[in-house]
């Protein structure tokens, strides 16, 4: 038995004039039952270079007639380039195309652009490594993407690490620039609602070659009144008080909430409760040696009980184990450089909410990954 897989184009043209053919011969036995991987992997990349190759050819073909004028612009040459992607990488001829010369500007030549592309990556590479490296070791990742998918020398152990870290870098930048105290990134905005931010920290072990020593992260959760949560992690000696209030605040911000009224669970350590009080000196703490030392200002668990309000600090130890233990223990003899490390936590946090894709689809409009929309870590 034979198949012919053919691609054909709303003329009803068929270019090439066959994808692939895939034969069974002899009496059906449970190995020839269907597609395999290899031939799938075939099939794919197969497929994705010839609509890849046709959408350059029919955009470069478009790009050729100016805009304002209409005169079919001048091709200098053509340049070779590679279109990365999850169904492997696809060997393009780009065209350098002169401008027309009649918007007044000398009419160089330039390479044909692909907006929305950064150094002609698919957006679903970039998502699905960055979602898997902050989910598993990177040499993991590779080596799963690898065996699914055809996505050849795409996948380097190296590469899947600094597309995780460049996503990571994006996310610090927009954080950077966010400014948080009036005007939360959500429309939304409640005033009124409590909310609850947990925090703890871990050690995970410092890679340098002087330090057997461990470093300290810190880790947390922002809950909201309708049980949505963000998390966050950083390394602590990173940060100074500022950045990290301004993190804490932006993570509130982007559950629509503000930091008016909330009550911040931690699990009594000094340098937490020093933390928490130079960050957010406001809130209501549960702290427990505050708690002793401070009756006064107890919080009525009672009132709050029976208010319906969080009483339970599970949600730290789930932060915990799903930021760090997960990803980064020491049970997985890993070794962190610091800055790699609060790197990652920028994903990984993002990953354990499900919002990775939902940066992607802010980055690029149109971007759509629903294999990753609501996966989580
Ligand atoms: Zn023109």
């Amino acid at each position: 038995m034979k198949f012919t897989i053919l691609l054909k184009k709303e003329d009803d043209t068929t270019v090439p004039p066959m994808v692939t053919q895939i034969e069974r011969a002899g009496s059906l036995q449970a190995s020839a039952l269907g597609l395999t991987l290899s031939e799938s992997k075939h099939l794919l990349s197969r497929i994705q270079q010839e609509i890849v190759q046709s959408q350059i050819r029919h955009h470069a073909e478009a790009q050729r007639i100016c805009r304002q004028c209409g005169t079919r612009r001048m091709l200098k040459d053509y340049r070779p380039a590679f279109f990365k992607s999850l169904f492997g990488s696809v060997k393009l001829t780009i065209p350098r195309l002169f401008g027309c010369g009649c918007d007044g500007v000398a009419p160089g030549a330039r390479t044909l652009r692909l907006d929305g592309t950064v150094n002609r990556v698919a957006l679903e590479l970039e998502c699905i490594q960055s979602h898997l490296a902050a989910t598993v070791p990177y040499a993991s990742a590779s080596k799963l993407l690898g065996l699914l998918l055809p996505v050849d020398a795409n996948n380097a152990v190296s590469t899947v690490r600094r597309r995780a870290l460049a996503v990571a870098r994006r996310l610090e930048m927009e954080l950077n620039q966010a400014t948080v105290e009036d005007k939360p990134s959500s429309t939304h905005v409640d005033n009124c609602a409590t909310i609850s931010i947990g925090l703890d920290s871990g050690f995970i072990r410092d890679c340098s070659p002087q330090s057997n020593r461990s470093f300290e992260v810190i880790v947390g959760r922002v809950l909201g009144p309708n049980a949505g949560s963000r998390s966050l992690g950083f390394v602590r000696t990173l940060e100074n008080d500022e950045r990290v209030r301004h993190r804490l605040r932006h993570r509130v911000a982007q559950q629509g909430l503000t930091t008016e009224r909330m009550t911040v669970f931690t699990d009594g350590d000094a340098g937490l409760r020093c933390l928490q009080l130079a960050v957010l000196p406001n809130a209501s703490q549960k702290l427990l040696e505050y708690l002793k030392n401070n009756a006064d200002s107890l919080v009525d668990y009672g009132k709050r009980y029976r208010a319906g309000q969080r009483i339970s600090t599970s949600f730290i130890d789930s932060a915990v184990n799903q930021l760090i233990d997960k990803r980064m223990s020491k049970s997985q003899q890993m070794r962190w450089s610091r800055y790699g490390a609060h790197l990652l936590f920028q994903v990984r946090a993002d990953v354990v909410d499900g919002r990775l894709a939902d940066n992607f689809r802010r980055w690029y409009p149109g971007f759509d990954s629903g294999a990753v929309a609501s996966s989580t870590a």
